[in-house]
């Protein structure tokens, strides 16, 4: 590790540690790099980061797509020890954001803990230790896992029938082909998410014609950017205590706003509807094309878009936004509803993820023979959002109910951190061989957030990835605050905290 970091143990970590356990990250995106520090600041070096690609950064690596940038401040966007004086906009680009975790997994010193190619294609727990396999044949046997695998990382291809007779250049946005040259090119776009609205401005110039194909319209936040100078970033470097109170004016804001509306501050609410609304009557000129794009459902019911730029790109001369439904995919193009063939050279499927998968297809066995897909036959659930029922010293970063839909994943990974370090605690100091969250507590606790739902924006009538596919929906539905509260301190009443006999010989590898 590089000599100049130095991980001070942060207060109240354990001090009587007894044992230090071995612990396996699955994913080494910005969460499982994250735990990897918190891990070693708590004094702990025996980890290994098993990750499937050949690079760090999950998201920021997936993701290349023209436009790519991160909606949320880049000086919020950041680990909160690691300020970064040298974003160059408010709103950092994509290559940027990857720089910075590259920087940071160098600086800490993460890439000799990471395998890579190395995707985990089953995990089992037996008496008190997980197994993990990876698809390059590699075993692991560890204390403690975590799963750091993300949210929005297995992309979701349309069920469109033809889908495969397209004979021009078509890729998902997560999985971008930079071969494909679009310079003076028909190009179509199947999606209004926040990626496609990203794209857009990005490549209108360059195509020759671009074709939207819009089956729901979205409201769009109006999100003024800003290039950083050379005197701000001067301003900045060294100067850890500014970038903090940057960071923490954000954070406040986006705290007595946007987490609130969400989740039922109706006044907000009304506001965000009322400047997305302001928005596309200012910005959309032709009548026809405006009420193409007004959506009918409460703005941030979906996931709410905040962009400049894509409502000018959208009315540009090559531009079109395509609202028949799509009928079928022929080899030259889409056909839509009215029987028209929109011809096509290349097509970007900018239609999602499957959102709910977490840590599957991965094969996972936890305690009693129990495997995943049992546990969570009818939908993804955690006990508050990192912790699952049957599935001993197992802890998810972003697991299901995180504050998703609520605030920026940075923040809820470091405090779902600082919970899951003080559950690890307990493994150092001998409390116990095997943490996992009661049944009947996660029970309550789950009824509990689906019950308070109906206080959400999210239920207000629109679809969205925000439902998992039994129709339940995997956001959190209190305050940040209530978020920040839950996770400073476990429950241990909420825990069974078992001794485990020795593990027999590893039989089950
Ligand atoms: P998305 O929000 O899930 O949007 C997918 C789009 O594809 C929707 O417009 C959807 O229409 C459409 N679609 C899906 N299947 C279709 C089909 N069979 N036929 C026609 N249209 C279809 O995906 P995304 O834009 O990639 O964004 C996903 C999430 O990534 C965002 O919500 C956000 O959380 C995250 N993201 C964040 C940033 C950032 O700056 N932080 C940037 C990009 C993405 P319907 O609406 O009708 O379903």
């Amino acid at each position: 590790m590089n000599a100049e970091v130095k991980l001070d143990p942060p207060p109240g970590a354990a001090t009587d540690v007894r044992r230090k356990p071995r612990v396996a990250i699955i994913g080494a995106g910005m969460s499982g790099m994250l735990s990897a520090i918190k891990l070693r600041e708590r004094g702990i070096e025996d980890i290994v980061i098993l990750e499937k690609a050949d690079r760090i950064g999950g998201t920021w690596r997936d993701n290349t797509y023209p436009g790519l940038s991160c909606d949320v401040p880049a000086h919020m966007y950041t680990y909160t020890f690691e300020p970064n004086p040298e974003w160059s906009h408010r709103y950092a680009r994509g290559p940027e954001i990857y720089k910075y975790f590259d920087h940071c997994a160098n600086k800490y010193g993460l890439k000799e803990l990471i395998h890579f190619n190395a995707e985990v294609v089953s995990a089992r727990y037996e008496s008190g230790q997980w197994f993990l396999k990876t698809g390059n044949d590699e075993l692991h046997i560890a204390d403690i896992v975590i799963g750091a695998t993300g949210v929005l990382h297995h992309p979701s291809y349309p069920d469109i029938e033809g889908l495969e007779a397209f004979s021009g250049d078509m890729f998902h946005t997560a999985r971008w082909d930079h071969d494909v040259d679009l310079t003076g090119k028909r190009v179509g776009i199947i999606g209004t998410g926040s990626t496609a609205t990203q794209i857009v401005p990005q490549i209108v110039d360059k195509v020759g014609k671009l074709d939207l194909f819009q089956r729901t319209p979205q409201w769009i936040y109006p999100l003024p950017d800003k290039t950083y100078s050379e005197k701000d970033k001067k301003r900045l470097r060294g100067n850890g205590k500014l970038a903090r109170k940057i960071r923490d004016r954000y954070s406040k804001m986006f705290e007595m706003t946007f987490a609130k509306a969400v989740t039922g501050n109706r006044f907000l609410l009304w506001f965000i509807g009322w400047v997305c609304k302001q928005h596309l009557e200012r910005k959309v000129k032709d009548p026809v094309l405006r009420e193409k794009m007004r959506p009918g459902y409460q703005a941030a019911c979906k996931r709410l878009i905040f962009a400049t730029g894509f409502y000018e790109a959208i009315q540009k001369p090559n531009a079109e936004v395509i609202t028949d439904g799509i009928e079928r995919i022929e080899a030259n193009g889409i056909r839509t509803a009215d029987g028209q063939l929109h011809e096509l050279d290349v097509l970007v499927l900018a239609t999602g993820f499957h959102a709910h998968s977490f840590m599957r297809p991965m094969e996972m066995i936890g305690k009693d023979g129990v495997s995943i897909d049992e546990a969570w036959a009818e939908g993804a659930y955690a006990f508050k959002s990192v912790a699952l029922p049957g599935f001993p010293n197992f802890f998810m970063m972003t697991g299901p109910n995180s504050p998703i839909g609520n605030y920026s994943l940075i923040t809820i990974n470091e405090l779902q951190l600082n919970y899951v370090m003080q559950l690890i605690d307990q493994w150092s100091s001998g409390n116990a061989d095997e943490i996992v969250p009661r049944t009947d507590v996660t029970k309550s606790y789950n009824e509990a957030l689906q019950n308070s739902m109906s206080d959400t924006v999210w239920v207000t009538g629109c679809k969205s990835w925000y439902f998992n596919e039994f129709g339940k929906l995997a956001m959190w539905p209190w305050s940040f605050n209530h978020f920040i509260d839950v996770m400073k301190e476990p429950v241990l009443a909420e825990y069974e905290l078992n001794k485990v006999e020795a593990p027999a010989e590893s039989e089950a590898a």
